[in-house]
């Protein structure tokens, strides 16, 4: 890139004072063999005077795999943007020879029923330590990169060199350069375009403050660092299934911090996963150790066991650990730019923060060659002892029926068998435990290698320390920030609304090996003189529908179930009429069903035993909606880009996302819904503007369907907005009551605080708005007779944080068609304040409230959460493309119930 910038900008660098000191070191005193191409040579600048774009790290990548054999490249994805996803073997030339040798050796390793100890030890004795180092997962983190090369510069050219000598011969390095390019080359565009003169140290400069939605997510807006266990993006998907090829023992994910923070290593902070084990925890501190070295040999500042913790398994310094290896996060002081000014005034350059991981990624090496055999065999071990845990532990089955949402049920099976869970199908009905399964149902025994990934993923509940929760309950006391890092539930049976049942017995019946796929094809069951149905109530159901929508067929769909020739078709059912389509519907249909995975079943009768006919005023016409998404300010770009990715990718429907800056002025007229994701602060009400809510709520009452996610709830209330009859809670002080000042200004009537309590009472705020949800699992019971939960059973599980509680919304009004349970009953997974229990309860999940001819809906959790609450899927399709059925804009679907 540098080749395009002019002359100006050249000497500006020139003059920049401190990019002008003659020989900066990487590494002191080391020499490098002339053969082994460097930075300069291949990219016309020297390393950290320039960000690099994913094109020029893939270039300088190939110009070393090109100048040596010892480099390999592997490609293991492409982004959605088509960038290319690799990783590099670098090492001796001898292991490099041997790749297929030591790949096929960590399988066998990773397997001890297949391979005793004794084989086990040979294998020891003679595989390298194989070491993944992944850098750039935030696109806008970005001195990382940088150093992966310079890692593998540094091993191909040191000579002389008593540590990468040590390193050569005991480890095979597997480096991925950036794993996030999309977001990277967002980064770099956003640099390049602001940048003037001279590097800018200020922190407040163009250069270093990115615009929306920034450079840390990848394509989707996904943080790909939360979706190890999800597999949502091909970024993530792709690496993990590097990962079961290779089985590294030791994985570190090198990110960047604040300006003002310095350097973090492992060991992590505290929560530790229960599933992680000892041995795992402990070796942390080897790496630890070493890093502390080399850093206090160079004079680098640092720390540990703050902040960054390991109990979330979706992140890519904890996912590994599940399968065995040493897994780590390291943090750099970021300087989103060439340098940066911190608070002390000190002067923080990007070459700087690339040398610090270059240094901890040699040091990481390097404790890895010291300790090679050591880590291979507690990887043999870990292996060994996961699966003697799961033959001997209470849990020693997990069974997931086939019944009820079956896409959710394959696509669970499917997801766990991607990362590397073994999964068995049974051939026929078989019984456990006295309850009797149908053919289909996938059993899953604990006794394998991922026994701990398992108990992680599908148990209910991964309990926090006690200690540790004891101590977030003191500093919540004081309204001190708790230490809690990210969500504390994830449980997949539960985001996914199915049940998978713990046996301690071993089923006994026909059962297969399988790889389920996450949508296997479809069917069309008979040829049909009037009508074809696809009973709703899977996903696949909604797949088919976004897919017919966009073929324009004519399609019916029944707010309450039937019976007909004994089957139950539940409420929402698609019904495509002969009449009323096209010839050629069969074979359209079939075609559908193949790539949606839904079952379609033919009809010769308008006939049904039981509930609506197919004429019936409670079956309404479903036209394709125009759909459209708030987009860029005042948007949170995570919330919108799940909305985007649920629509687009998981049921393949496409929207048009609107940049806020145009919400209160677009011609709203040409869509039939309008998705509003979380949004941050004041967010809608400045976006729109008086004028655009009134203009809002024109289109609202014109019969448009307008659909608030999460906190974007709190606008919609909002009594200035006045679309949906609903208010947004504080946090309840039932002892204050009207206990206004007596008196203005200064002085108020003494008061005696008699105990420590009273006390504690005196110095609450007034009013507040309630202790932040802590990322938790909560049930919802849904009303059986709303066209919103069509399809769905009697609960819902949802994703809830943050504060936004409303009040429910009273009968005349509208219908709160999803509701917490009570307190004792809605938390299903986490861990909840007491408070937030008891306030939560019988508070609205969902509402839907008309608004003239149109619909207001609410959610107030967002359903989108990373994309893989898919148990909410299909109440989040009712919505947006059910919804608009319902308006009273076509004539029929008047009902409401
Ligand atoms: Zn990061």
């Amino acid at each position: 890139m540098s080749r395009r910038l002019g002359l100006p900008f050249l000497l500006a660098i020139l003059v920049w004072p401190l990019a002008a000191e003659s020989k900066f070191e990487f590494w002191p005193g080391a020499s490098y063999d002339p053969r082994i191409p460097t930075y300069g040579k291949v990219l016309g600048y020297q390393p950290g005077e320039r960000i690099t774009w994913h094109a020029g790290l893939m270039k300088y990548l190939e110009a070393l795999a090109g100048a040596t054999r010892q480099v390999k490249i592997f490609e293991y994805a492409k982004s959605w943007e088509g960038r290319k996803l690799v990783y590099a073997a670098v090492g001796s030339e001898a292991n490099l020879k041997r790749l297929e040798e030591i790949r096929a050796g960590m399988q066998k390793l990773a397997d001890p029923r297949r391979t005793p100890e004794a084989e086990a030890r040979k294998l020891m004795a003679t595989l390298p330590a194989v070491i993944w180092l992944a850098y750039g997962v935030h696109g806008n983190e970005i001195s990382s990169p940088e150093a992966a090369l310079l890692t593998a510069y540094h091993l191909l050219a040191a000579r002389k060199d008593k540590m990468v000598d040590d390193i050569l011969a005991n480890v095979l390095v597997l480096i991925v350069p950036t794993q996030n390019p999309d977001g990277r080359d967002r980064f770099v565009h956003h640099f390049e375009q602001s940048e003037g003169l001279e590097p800018d140290a200020q922190p407040v400069a163009a250069e270093h403050v990115e615009p929306w939605p920034g450079g840390r997510s990848n394509h989707y807006l996904f943080d790909l660092n939360r979706d190890w266990f999800a597999l949502t993006q091909p970024e993530i998907l792709g690496q993990a299934k590097a990962l079961q090829e290779w089985f590294p023992l030791v994985y570190v994910d090198l990110h960047e911090m604040g300006a003002d923070s310095t350097y973090y290593f492992a060991p992590e902070a505290i929560p530790y996963n229960p599933h992680l084990t000892q041995e795992q925890t402990k070796s942390l501190e080897w790496f630890g150790r070493n890093n502390a070295r080399w850093f206090d040999q160079f004079g680098f500042d640092y720390f540990t066991r703050e902040v960054f913790d390991a109990f979330y398994p979706g992140y890519g310094a904890s996912w590994p650990a599940y399968h065995g290896s040493i897994a780590m996060t390291y943090e750099q002081a970021s300087t989103r730019g060439l340098i940066v000014r911190r608070s002390d005034e000190s002067m923080l350059l990007f070459r700087d923060t690339v040398r610090h991981h270059l240094v901890a990624s040699l040091s990481s090496c390097e404790t890895a060659a010291r300790n090679r055999e050591k880590l291979l065999d507690q990887f043999y071990r870990y292996r060994k002892t996961a699966i003697e845990e799961g033959a001997r532990e209470n849990i020693r089955e997990y069974i997931l029926p086939r019944q009820g949402n079956t896409s959710a049920v394959d696509k669970l099976a499917a997801l766990l068998g991607e990362q590397g869970i073994e999964i068995k199908r049974a051939a026929a009905a078989f019984r456990n435990a006295g309850r009797e399964y149908p053919a289909g149902s996938y059993v899953i025994s604990l006794a394998q290698p991922a026994k701990r990934l398992i108990r992680n993923l599908l148990d209910l509940q991964v309990p926090m320390e006690e200690k540790f929760v004891k101590e977030q309950e003191r500093l919540r006391r004081k309204k001190l920030p708790d230490e809690i890092y990210d969500v504390t539930a994830w449980s997949l049976p539960l985001s996914f609304n199915l049940e998978a049942v713990p046996s301690a017995e071993i089923s006994q019946g026909n059962f297969q090996a399988v790889k389920p796929e996450r949508i296997p094809p479809g069917k069309v069951n008979g040829k049909a003189t009037v009508a074809y149905l696809a009973p709703w109530g899977t996903q696949a159901a909604g797949r088919l529908l976004a897919a017919a929508l966009r073929k324009e067929l004519h399609i019916l769909s029944a707010d309450k179930p039937f019976t007909q020739e004994s089957r139950t078709y539940p409420a929402g059912t698609l019904i495509f009429k002969v009449k009323d389509n096209l010839p050629g519907l069969p074979e359209t249909l079939e075609k559908l069903a193949g790539a949606t995975g839904a079952e379609i079943q033919a009809t010769g009768s308008g006939w049904v035993d039981e509930g609506v006919n197919f004429g019936s005023r409670y079956v309404v016409r479903v036209r394709k909606p125009a759909v459209a998404l708030a987009w860029d300010r005042p948007t949170s770009s995570t919330s919108a880009g799940w909305t985007r990715f649920v629509l687009e990718r998981q049921f393949e429907y496409p929207v048009t996302a609107i940049r806020g800056q145009l919400l209160g002025t677009a011609d709203l007229s040409r869509f039939q819904a309008l998705i509003l994701p979380e949004a941050s602060g004041e967010g809608y009400s400045q976006a729109f503007g008086a004028n655009g809510t009134r203009r809002l709520k024109d289109w609202v009452a014109a019969g448009g369907t307008l659909i608030g996610l999460g906190n974007a709830v709190s606008y919609l209330a909002d009594p200035k907005v006045n679309l949906l009859a609903v208010q947004q809670e504080e946090l309840p002080r039932p002892e204050t009551k009207a206990k206004k000042p007596e008196t203005e200004g200064a002085r108020v009537p003494g008061k005696l605080l008699a105990s420590e309590d009273e006390y504690s009472k005196a110095i609450q705020a007034e009013t507040e708005l309630p202790d932040r949800v802590l990322g938790v699992m909560a049930k919802a019971r849904l009303d059986p007779d709303h066209w919103m939960t069509a399809g769905l059973g009697e609960t819902v599980t949802a994703m809830v944080s943050g504060r936004s509680i409303f009040t429910p919304i009273k009968l005349d009004k509208g219908v709160n068609a999803a509701v917490f349970l009570g307190p004792d009953k809605l938390l299903a997974s986490g861990y909840l304040w007491e408070e937030n229990r008891k306030q939560l309860a019988y508070k609205p999940l969902l509402i839907v409230q008309r608004e003239g001819r149109g619909l207001v809906i609410g959610f107030t959790a967002d359903p989108n959460f990373r994309a893989y609450m898919d148990g909410m899927n299909l109440l989040f399709i009712n919505a947006v493309l059910r919804g608009p059925a319902h308006t009273r804009t076509g004539g029929v679907g008047e009902s409401d119930y």
